[in-house]
């Protein structure tokens, strides 16, 4: 007996529950790659995330390979590449492990429908999440929309399922069909953007069990504090490996749990952050409950909001790192550069954007899609609604984050200013966070000529924020 087995985002052999099953259900399993970004509606991967895709697949095909297996890798609708390599491979199921994005959720059903009427056997698992979105309600049967209770119910469950162990064979067929060079797929933009991306990260599943040793061993003790410092390596940086499910969470979880085990120092740093891991799931809660947010508010009122007309040019600047923010700007170079942005960082990046510039916070999401290793539609989703207070557990509309106060607060050496804006490197500490109040004479003394080499805030702190609160008390009074 053949089937099909088809890898999406779960790029993984250990701890891959449809691998299991269908090698479980067969004497030869065909593993395949369809590449079909036009059905993943406005939100087919973005430019960081196909090049690391490109390395991922290359890097599991390779894997396969040393089990004498091997990536069949397709291009087109979902349905059609499935429908021609049931037909040359003579397989009668098809395998694979679930996604929750909405226009991927509406494709997968008529896949299974299509299957299940055509007579083939359909089977998908759970790989991605520690908890099914539909599986939590609130006492009163509904979906969440605040994160502590959401994380209450899922810490009084069981622990997840021990993680499944790496197959021993992965039962290869004699017969291979044809498939596309992973370069047919035409992943990378073609003007070198990428190429730096390598430098900073190793995509695959070894890389995403080296990035999970090294927080363990490296940061886990320490994560609770310096989890929110820019310039420290205090996180653990599995969020791309996450999303492309190199990792998975309960593999991720179990790690930590026994490296928690009997070990008071770690306990806290532990829980800080299998709570971060909890965000995750209610970012995939909310995303799969409420599948108009990529899009639109959780809050319909928030529709009205009155964003700045003509921002195009002020969001402009924020992507390129010209804010005059300082803490802003670095972020934004460290996300063109690396494909990555500090998580403080972003939530300061986020505020300025849709609280002082006031530009639609689909403009940052959609900048931070094309440029994240870890553009995730759920996170980003939830971060950016987070931001623009506008979704589930939103900070309220009046907290409105000071990003010079951020700024000296998580980065009170400037070191991480200092890495990513090498213009103001010789400002002393004190006025590195807001150059545009330092005195003149400091000004020269560090060589720094504002406008020419450095800009000023694009838009007042004070009267921005001003106007914010009032446009903001307006839609929620209304
Ligand atoms: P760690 O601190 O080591 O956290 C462990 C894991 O928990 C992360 O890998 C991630 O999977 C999850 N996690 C942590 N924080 C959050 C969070 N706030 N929401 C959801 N999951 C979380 N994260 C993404 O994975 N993809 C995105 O596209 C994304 N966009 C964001 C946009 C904005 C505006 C903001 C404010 C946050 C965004 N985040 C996103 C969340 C967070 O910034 C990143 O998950 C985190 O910085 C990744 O670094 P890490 O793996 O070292 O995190």
């Amino acid at each position: 007996k053949t089937v099909l087995f088809w890898f999406r985002r779960d790029l993984r052999l250990s701890d891959n529950p449809a691998l299991r099953a269908a090698l479980n259900a067969a004497d030869r399993v065909v593993p395949v790659y369809i590449h079909s970004p036009h059905e993943e509606g406005d939100w087919g991967p973005g430019g960081a995330s196909r090049w690391w895709l490109m390395k991922s697949l290359a890097r599991l095909d390779r894997r396969l390979r040393d089990h004498d297996s091997r990536l069949i890798i397709r291009q087109g609708d979902a349905l059609d590449c499935l429908h021609s390599l049931l037909a040359s491979t003579a397989a009668e199921a098809v395998f694979w492990n679930r996604l929750y994005e909405p226009a991927v959720v509406e494709r997968d059903r008529k896949i299974k429908e299509w299957l299940k009427q055509q007579g083939y056997h359909a089977e998908s698992h759970n790989g991605a999440l520690l908890v099914e979105p539909w599986e939590l309600r609130t006492g009163k049967g509904e979906p969440y929309r605040v994160f502590t209770p959401f994380w209450r119910a899922l810490s009084k469950r069981d622990e997840p399922d021990s993680p499944l162990q790496k197959p021993r064979t992965l039962r290869p067929t004699a017969q291979w069909p044809s498939s596309l060079a992973l370069d047919e797929l035409k992943l990378l933009s073609g003007i070198g953007w990428e190429d730096k991306l390598e430098t900073h990260w190793q995509p695959g599943e070894a890389g995403a069990g080296d990035a999970m040793d090294r927080f363990l061993d490296q940061a886990l003790v320490d994560y609770k504090t310096a989890r929110d410092l820019p310039d420290v390596s205090g996180t653990s940086r599995l969020s791309p490996h996450l999303h492309f499910g190199e990792i998975s969470p309960r593999q991720a979880w179990h790690r930590v749990r026994s490296r928690m085990a009997g070990q008071a120092a770690v306990e806290e740093g532990g829980w800080t952050w299998l709570r971060e891991l909890g965000w995750r799931e209610f970012a995939h809660h909310v995303l799969f409950e409420f599948p108009h947010t990529p899009d639109q508010p959780l809050y319909s009122r928030w529709q009205d909001f009155p964003w700045r007309k003509n921002h195009e040019a002020f969001v402009l600047a924020w992507q390129r790192g010209e804010t005059g923010y300082p803490i802003v700007d670095a972020g934004m170079r460290e996300l063109w550069e690396t494909g990555y942005m500090h998580n403080r960082v972003r939530m300061i990046a986020a505020s300025v954007l849709v609280k002082n510039i006031r530009a639609p916070w689909l403009s940052g999401a959609k900048w931070f899609w094309d440029t994240l290793v870890d553009a995730d539609l759920a996170n980003n989703t939830m971060g950016w609604q987070w931001s623009a207070g506008c979704g589930a557990d939103a900070a309220p509309y009046f907290r409105i984050f000071n990003p010079f106060t951020q700024s000296r607060r998580f980065d009170p050496e400037g070191r991480y200013l200092r890495r990513w804006l090498p213009e103001l490197s010789k400002l002393p500490d004190r006025d590195l966070h807001a150059p545009h109040e330092a005195a003149d004479g400091i000004l020269h003394h560090a060589g720094l000529r504002l406008d020419r080499d450095y800009p000023r805030p694009i838009v007042d702190y004070k009267s921005s924020r001003e106007e914010a609160l009032a446009a903001a008390r307006a839609v929620a009074s209304a």
